[in-house]
């Protein structure tokens, strides 16, 4: 079955009464060769368990399961379960479990499910839930790599340089974890219903150690955080709302004794900038 073509989608999903819902993010492939290139960008093979989000009928469950020992797709939506019983029955290493993949325990999960194989994850992600979702992926430490198609805007941000206005807080906890890249762009009109935005593939690869040393990762962390929070004002403002209790004079001296302006704004920091910035604000007395 050519689970990409738009004629037999409709009349399987059509057979088993289902409805797309657009708060599920359900937005289907229909090309052949974007699950293809997907998967194959994942690097699964026969040593790796691959963690699947929102298999939908299985066009990118199909293709991992040709290269993977194992693949385990997680589908909130129950009323794709049949369908999904119909289109994976031909792959014996495809299991699918049934619930809300921000709610699960995926460590738990990788140890029950992917014994003696490297867990990685490859997603097809409902874009509603794409930073929460990448958040637990990097939280829980014993996935080696990430790959996911998510909305183009958010995957040029997570995979920005650092030190540049494209980058945020949290495309720098990505990369202080993983080392990110933007592989290829999937235009909208390549999914069933189309979505209002284009696509793009991200590939996150986690680094053997964080890109860089910190005494407290905590602090370090809310130094981060903080320098973002007023994205329009300087770091020193930023960082004094973020900051409360602590003298404006004490971030401006830390600021300047990492060798950055004054009037630096938080997003032209890298991470070695921060890294230097927390230890500098840790030293100052009123922290
Ligand atoms: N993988 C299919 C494809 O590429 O054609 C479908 C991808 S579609 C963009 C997103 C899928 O994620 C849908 O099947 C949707 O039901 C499922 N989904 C949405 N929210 C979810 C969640 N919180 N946990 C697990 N699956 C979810």
């Amino acid at each position: 079955m050519n689970l990409c073509d738009r004629d037999t989608i409709r009349a399987l999903l059509e057979r088993h009464g289902f409805r797309f819902s657009k708060s599920l993010g359900q937005n289907f492939l229909t090309d052949p060769q974007i699950p293809a290139d997907i998967a194959a960008a994942s690097g699964a093979d026969e040593n790796c368990g691959v963690l699947e989000i929102g298999p939908g009928i299985g066009p990118l469950t199909a293709e991992l399961a040709r290269r993977a020992g194992k693949v385990v797709s997680v589908e909130l939506d129950r009323t794709l379960l049949p369908v999904l019983a119909e289109t994976m029955a031909p792959f014996p290493n495809v299991e699918i479990v049934q619930g809300d993949v921000l709610r699960l325990d995926l460590g738990a999960l990788a140890v029950e499910k992917f014994r003696g194989l490297t867990p990685i994850v490859c997603a097809n992600l409902p874009y509603n839930i794409t930073s929460p979702a990448l958040q637990k992926f990097v939280e829980t430490s014993c996935f080696r790599s990430v790959t996911v198609l998510i909305q183009k805007e958010v995957a040029q941000r997570l995979s920005a340089p650092q030190g540049s206005p494209e980058g945020g807080a949290f495309s720098l906890f990505l990369q202080y974890h993983m080392e990110t890249e933007a592989l290829f762009e999937v235009p909208r009109d390549k999914f069933l219903p189309a979505p209002k935005v284009d696509s793009a593939v991200l590939r996150c690869v986690r680094r053997d150690r964080p890109a860089v040393e910190v005494s407290d990762e905590a602090f370090f962390f809310k130094v981060l955080r903080g320098a973002f929070l007023l994205r329009r004002k300087t770091l020193v403002n930023s960082l004094s709302a973020a900051l409360p209790g602590r003298d404006k004079a004490s971030i401006q001296a830390a600021i300047e004794a990492c060798g950055l302006h004054s009037s630096v704004r938080g997003e032209r920091l890298t991470l070695r900038d921060f890294a230097a910035l927390a230890e500098a604000l840790r030293e100052k007395p009123g922290i």
